[in-house]
């Protein structure tokens, strides 16, 4: 089968993926085999190419939004049927046995596998999951539209339960991409206010037609204060911005698995009055339970770009760039 590595890190534009010819992966015991239909781009995928993330194996196969029907089960996989659709994300495997597992953090497992970069993941014709951790998805959506559910969106929904959102309460959301645009719609359907504050037309014509409250440019203050904020650009700088623009008690949730050093706080206009910043790590199997089912419920559909799976590195660079709005999703001919 066909697959793409990275190769080495580089700069997207330096093109640090190869495509490579790998003999398809056997399923293991408990584990299933996902035939690729679709796999979503997601920053983590750039941050892994360029080498903002320590690649942890050389080689590994990127794609952690994977969509795809299960052609071949492991020993002992029961939990679906060959021919099921099914999706691969972002949280492969833990010990189950650590002690944040044993609390139920198993989002900060101390031994976690993560799809696309602990394992090989679905940039590729197949590859194999773990079937505890894979997912079944919204009949509502078809395959490019279902992936990027499957860490922008599960993911970003983690980032909103960590903002501490009050009912009714004012958002605001700075950058505004995959993650964040499906967050929006999760978050106006909840009766929250939302303010978009990021940079690029697209985005900001993305963010109104979403029914944002209002839409600014990143360094904007928005035009209330906000009981909450997610930060989803990779951009620390923001950090002391998005802290000022909290009301009192107001949460600030950094969404993004790399973040540019943050400057200074100024204590008195940016963190007193309990005011308060937060990360997000992964996620754990009910947050993604949780999120499809209202991902379901109230309709979500992502905005998507479509890229054929050789075009891959074009994604990466037009991701990286902002050239596009909403979320890039790889198609994979080879599975049609
Ligand atoms: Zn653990
Ligand atoms: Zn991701």
């Amino acid at each position: 089968m066909r697959a793409w590595v990275v190769d080495h890190t580089a700069p997207a534009d330096e093109r640090p993926l190869r495509r490579v010819d790998r003999r398809e992966p056997d399923p293991g015991p408990g584990q299933v085999r996902v035939r690729v239909s679709c796999c979503g781009v997601c920053r983590t995928d750039l941050h892994l190419a360029e080498g903002d993330l320590p690649p942890k194996h050389p080689g590994v196969t990127p794609g952690h939004e994977v969509v795809g029907r299960i052609d071949a089960l492991g020993a002992g996989a029961s939990r679906f049927g060959v021919g099921e659709r099914v999706g691969v994300p972002w949280l492969g495997g833990t010990d189950g046995n650590c002690r944040f597992c044993r609390r139920g953090a198993e989002n900060l497992c101390l031994a976690p596998v993560f799809t696309g970069w602990d394992v090989h993941g679905g940039y590729a014709d197949a590859c194999v999951a773990d079937e505890a951790y894979v997912y079944r998805l919204p009949e509502t959506l078809d395959d490019e539209h279902a992936a990027p559910l499957l860490c922008a969106g599960i993911i970003g929904y983690r980032a909103l339960q960590r903002a501490a959102m009050p009912a009714g309460g004012r958002l605001g959301i700075y950058g505004f991409g995959g993650s964040a645009h499906i967050t929006t719609q999760i978050a106006l359907h909840q009766g929250l206010r939302v303010h978009v504050l990021t940079r690029g037309e697209g985005n900001r014509a993305l963010a109104a037609e979403l029914g944002a409250d209002s839409v600014g440019d990143a360094a904007d203050a928005p035009p209330e204060p906000l009981d909450g904020a997610i930060l989803f650009a990779p951009a620390g700088e923001l950090v002391p911005v998005a802290m000022r623009a909290l009301d009192r008690g107001g949460t600030l949730a950094i969404a993004g698995i790399w973040l540019s050093d943050i400057p200074s706080l100024r204590y008195a206009s940016e963190l007193f009055e309990e005011r308060q910043v937060r990360s997000v790590t992964a996620n754990t199997r009910r947050d993604g339970e949780e999120f499809l089912a209202l991902a379901a419920r109230f309709g979500i559909r992502p905005t998507t770009v479509a890229y054929p799976m050789e075009r891959a590195e074009d994604a990466l660079t037009d991701l990286a760039h902002g050239r596009f709005s909403g979320a890039a999703v790889l198609h994979n001919e080879a599975a049609a």
